[in-house]
């Protein structure tokens, strides 16, 4: 049986890669961070708990990845450069498999974006995973949910809808490709690290969306004092979802509703249109333009012209 530090110094430190912010990791009381000159520094946290975030048969290396992910994209939505995180594990009983296949996917998403583990705590209990991440970026540049400005146009990442169609797949079970590839989207996701930065300086507010793209959009409209028009019929769709949103027993309006994307929508002023989305052209970002900001508060959203009642927006949490 592996004592405590055995289990740290195997399935965590072993893998310490090193950031430039790190001065001290693993090991001491406390570790030591720096930050380069000129930048503030950007800080999340999240939980995930067995069995109200993820069923506790999903793999070790699906909860880690997702526990760091969901951490990652809000430093995404901040325009944030990450730099290290913690891990606080609360675990039933030491699994050697289960911690190898966790350190796996924790380590294989970190590598990616290059942060840094520098430590945690180890205790025994029902399944949970937080993770505190900290990333840094330019002096007083964070994108905020409160900077949109009546005029801007809104613009989503990639695909919307695919974490709540991959959720109806988990509760049946994947059948062909494109069910594999909706519960793929569900369990790991891919947070928009890079484009995230890329956006400081250019979009006047940003968020990621967890919640759903409505609840999450209706976040930025409340922190910037301002309402919207969105068009549901522009809400990018991906092939997968479109082919199997239906026999799911999902509605457009649901995928939009559903949380899990892990996408960015954000807010661009006229003025930055043309340089953002010759940008986006020449580094082959998939960006969408689904409505626009306008000075009367609410959400509005259309489809065919028409407009739809909003009920219930998004997923609560309580
Ligand atoms: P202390 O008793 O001083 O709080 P611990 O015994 O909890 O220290 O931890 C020893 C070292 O291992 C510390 O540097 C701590 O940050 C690190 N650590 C503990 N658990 C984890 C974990 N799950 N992931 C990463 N580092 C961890
Ligand atoms: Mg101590």
């Amino acid at each position: 049986m592996l004592s405590e530090f055995g289990l740290i110094d195997q399935y965590f430190y072993r893998h310490y890669s090193d950031n430039k912010s790190v001065k001290l990791g693993i090991g001491d009381d406390a570790a030591i961070t720096t930050m380069p000159p000129g930048t503030d520094q950007v800080i999340a946290i999240d939980s995930l708990v067995g069995d109200v975030h993820f069923r506790k048969s999903t793999s070790a290396y699906l909860i880690a990845w997702k526990a760091l992910a969901v951490n990652l994209s809000d430093l995404a939505a901040m325009g944030a450069t990450p730099s290290w995180f913690t891990l606080a594990l609360t675990m039933p009983d030491v699994d050697e498999a289960w911690l190898t296949d966790f350190s796996k996917g924790l380590f294989d998403l970190a590598e990616r974006f290059k942060i840094s583990l520098i430590g945690g705590d180890t205790t025994r209990g029902p399944l949970a995973v937080s993770i505190q991440v900290a990333g840094f970026v330019p002096e007083g540049k964070a994108l905020l949910r409160s900077g949109a400005r009546p005029g801007d146009h809104v613009f989503v990442t990639g695909h919307i809808g695919d974490g709540r169609a991959g959720l109806a797949v988990q509760q049946r079970g994947a059948r062909d490709d494109a069910e594999y590839y909706l519960l793929q989207r569900l369990q790991q996701p891919d947070p928009r690290v890079i484009f995230g930065q890329s956006l400081i300086g250019v979009a006047n507010a940003c968020i990621d969306i967890s919640d759903g793209l409505l609840a999450d959009i209706s976040h930025v409209l409340d922190a910037s004092e301002v309402g919207a028009f969105i068009e549901l019929d522009k809400i990018p769709v991906s092939n997968a979802c479109k082919d199997k949103y239906k026999s799911l027993g999902l509605s457009r309006l649901q995928l939009a509703q559903g949380g899990d994307d892990y996408e960015l929508v954000f807010t661009v002023p006229e003025e930055k249109l043309d340089t953002f989305l010759s940008a986006c052209d020449e580094q082959a970002t998939d960006v969408t333009e689904i409505g626009i900001i306008k000075e009367e508060k609410g959400l509005r959203c259309y489809q065919d012209n028409q407009a739809v009642a909003l009920n219930q927006i998004g997923y609560q949490h309580f």
